[in-house]
């Protein structure tokens, strides 16, 4: 184990301790590409992938979700709990993700909109296929009231597609379809009809000892649809999945899973009505043991270096995922708001992420921060500290060494404190995006990555 993969362990086991007071880290992942998207650069690849896991290995116990869950509910999580999820049921998660799971030996969750098994397509595939294969150099969709986009680069065609599914993404289902279509009839290109896996695939991953759930039949955002078809969404894209698979599906994945947003409170219960005996969201966070196993949050990185992403894993574990029965405002999504592990430019030289200051009050942070900065000055504190006293008026007395690591001479002089206050002052900075208050912290949510098109 290297020097950062200790630093996210440790610090994801104070966080995520074994036991009662454990958390679940659930992670979400849509697709694994065979190789590089150059439209979709930060989707990720098979090398990314395989990168991914090893980290995730090293610094966490990567569980199946349903034992988790049974785990989570009684009390005895291992330390740095995770399970890995996969929503949607595109074939690569078959071709391309399932021998590198092996490969680490780990486990998964595949939820599946049975609808598209088979030869289908999810309509943000068509729209980005579209997009993709069209000839021309300049798409004009303004009879549709789209606007007109020029496609002439990869960054162009990925523009033009992230212009076009947010304008569709909630319109009723017809009226989405016909859009959807129109676009098809403008760009006039074959499109794949291989992206979802097959009856067979489902079977082989279920055969492989992976878990199958549900996903709903046909994608639904739930909160749009009348009960009555939300129900039946829920209900038979169980039972189809239990018969292609010959045994029960227990869990269950809410399409685009915001919570207030894309389901409400009432699409909790029909799940738990239809037989399912959990269920995740697109909420971040960890799961806790008050967690409801109806609504289990889930948040997957998208930094491209080791610490960061165990960092910023970490610093998820401190993040409770939302609920329906909360107020609506911690549900939209904070885009360009939530924290962000920023370079500082005034910390650059010492290469230490932090909490860039104008983007959230993320004063959670601190503490990985500061040993982080600690370690990476060579051991000298006051140069670590100083390196950022000008990002934050409070950082250099933030930190205090948990209690078990001070007094021994060993550990304090491996966890050397800045300032005598025992008490931690209230950060002086006003909260800025929709954050939350636990007890005299601000916290923003981290910020997921956006997904295109249909989560
Ligand atoms: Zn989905």
């Amino acid at each position: 184990m290297g020097k950062n993969e200790m630093l996210v362990s440790f610090l994801g086991t104070l966080f995520s301790p074994a036991g009662k007071r454990g958390a679940l880290s659930i992670l979400i992942f849509h697709r694994v590409l065979a190789r590089p998207d150059p439209i979709f650069p930060d989707e990720p690849d098979a090398q990314r992938f395989d990168a991914l896991l090893s980290w995730i290995g090293e610094a966490f116990n990567v569980m199946p979700l349903d034992r988790a869950v049974a785990a989570l509910v009684e009390g005895r999580l291992p330390a740095r709990a995770a399970a890995i999820t996969f929503d949607d049921g595109y074939a690569d998660n078959y071709t391309v993700a399932l021998p590198i799971l092996q490969k680490h030996r780990m486990n998964a969750t595949f939820f599946v909109a049975t609808d598209f098994l088979d030869g289908g397509r999810m309509w943000n595939d068509t729209v980005i296929e579209a997009v993709r294969g069209y000839e021309g150099e300049t798409l004009d969709l303004t009879h549709l009231g789209l606007g007109r986009f020029e496609i002439r680069t990869p960054e162009e065609r990925r523009n033009a597609i992230q212009s076009l599914l947010p304008a569709i993404k909630y319109l009723p289902a017809v009226e989405r379809s016909a859009q959807v279509t129109a676009i098809g009839e403008v760009t006039r290109r074959p499109l794949p009809d291989d992206l979802m896996m097959t009856s067979d695939q489902l079977r082989a991953l279920r055969a492989a000892g992976m878990v199958i759930g549900g996903h709903t039949c046909s994608h639904p955002i739930l909160a749009r649809i009348d009960d009555d078809a939300a129900y039946r969404e829920i209900a038979d894209g169980k039972q189809r999945l239990e018969h292609i698979l010959s045994e029960p599906v227990s869990l269950f994945a809410f399409p685009n899973g915001k919570p207030g947003k894309d389901y409400e409170a009432k699409h909790v219960r029909m799940v738990r009505d239809a037989g399912y005996r959990a269920a995740v969201s697109t909420s971040v966070g960890a799961a806790r043991r008050d967690t409801d196993v109806f609504q289990l949050p889930r948040f997957t990185p998208w930094d491209r270096t080791s610490l960061r992403f165990g960092l910023r894993l970490v610093d998820n574990m401190r993040v409770r995922g939302s609920s329906p029965h909360e107020g609506a405002a911690h549900h939209l999504p904070s885009r360009g708001g939530g924290a962000a592990l920023a370079v500082s430019s005034t910390a650059a030289r010492a290469a230490v992420p932090l909490s860039d200051g104008s983007d959230g009050m993320t004063c959670h942070y601190y503490a990985a921060n500061s040993m982080l900065a600690w370690r990476q000055s060579g051991g000298d504190w006051a140069d670590a500290a100083g390196a950022r006293s000008e990002d934050h008026p409070m950082r250099s007395r933030w930190f205090r060494p948990p209690r078990h690591c001070r007094g021994s001479s060993s550990t304090s002089r491996r966890w050397p404190t800045i300032g005598r206050s025992a008490r931690r002052p209230r950060c002086p900075l006003p909260p800025r995006s929709p954050g939350r208050q636990i007890g005299h912290r601000q916290f923003s949510e981290p910020r997921a990555r956006e997904r295109h098109g249909a989560s």
